[in-house]
């Protein structure tokens, strides 16, 4: 049995714990691609208009192991401990069956939701008994792979705090890693960052429980657990960078407001607000960070490479 993993939305979230769940049970895995211009093409067709770009990009990355897989991962996850996520989320799995019926489609997935006293152990035990393995095995992978996911957190944040220690200046980019991480959506964005000089620092790397609770200085009455996370990584960070650039994609509902609340509530650094929707020339782009980039070097005194 092979099994297909996108590239796309939680695998930037999971990639440790489902990667070390399948190798520790023997099961042969693929993940497709980095996103490119054909994925986010060929999702673009299969998603209805109204899609997020990001939604687009994971049917796009469906699509591409379609026929290379024997099932394909897509769970279906309502919340998390934090509070409820984005409803793409749980939905998915439904949309993907119905989108891909025709291309016979086989999919193995596990259901996460707060409050249900199942936990995501269970969840996984399920899977891996899907996949044909016994119960034993599939405690000790997912104990092993909650150990991975443990440690590339603990990496993660140690390289976050190298990067904050380094001269120069720093921008905190606040979005979902799905969108930042992603080759196709956030890394030229991050690339021309870097080309200017900017250490761009990745919010969703930060001490999740402690974001969470940091989330109710700027706001008590957030319901998505990933903005609680980022939101209260501003909190964290702020002081240490020297501006905000929130990164999010066309038209995320969760995003248009927790994004509308830090533009009012950040009021001593200069924040960004860039919403990409795939369709925008990168000159375009580039010319908002250069212009972001004087605004935070006039703030510190200095002359901007821009001018
Ligand atoms: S949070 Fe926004 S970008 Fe993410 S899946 Fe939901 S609508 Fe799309």
């Amino acid at each position: 049995m092979k099994i297909g993993i996108p590239r796309a939305f939680l695998y930037y979230r999971y990639k440790e714990l489902w990667e070390t769940f399948f190798h520790e049970l023997g099961i042969d895995y693929v993940v497709s691609p980095e996103t490119g211009p054909e994925i986010v093409r060929t999702g673009s067709l299969y998603a209805i208009d109204e899609a997020c770009l990001s939604a687009k990009v994971y049917l796009g990355h469906v699509e591409w192991l379609i026929g290379k897989c024997d099932y394909i991962l897509v769970p279906r996850i309502a919340g998390l401990g934090a509070g409820a996520v984005c409803s793409k989320f749980q939905a998915i799995y439904d949309v993907v069956a119905n989108t891909f019926r025709e291309r016979k489609i086989k999919l193995a997935g596990y259901n996460l939701a707060p409050g249900v006293k199942e936990g995501e152990m269970a969840a996984f035990i399920r899977l891996g008994q899907f996949c044909g393995r016994k119960k034993a095995g599939c405690v000790l992978a997912y104990m092993a792979a909650k150990q991975a996911e443990k440690q590339a957190l603990w990496k993660e944040l140690q390289e976050q705090e190298s990067l904050l220690q380094r001269q120069g200046i720093k921008v905190l980019v606040v979005g979902h890693r799905y969108n930042v991480a992603d080759k196709f959506i956030g890394e030229p964005v991050l690339q021309y960052l870097r080309e200017l000089g900017v250490i761009p620092v990745p919010a969703d790397i930060v001490p999740r429980k402690k974001a969470v609770l940091l989330s109710a200085e700027m706001s008590e009455t957030l319901p998505w657990a990933f903005a609680k996370e980022l939101v209260g990584s501003v909190v964290f960070y702020r002081e240490r960078v020297d501006g905000l650039l929130i990164l999010s994609t066309f038209p995320c509902g969760p995003d248009s407001l927790v994004n509308e609340m830090l533009l009012r509530r950040v009021k001593d650094k200069p924040v960004l607000n860039l919403v990409l929707d795939g369709h925008e020339a990168m000159a375009g782009i580039e010319t908002r960070l250069e212009s972001f980039f004087d605004i935070i070097c006039m703030q510190k005194g200095e002359t901007s490479v821009c001018l």
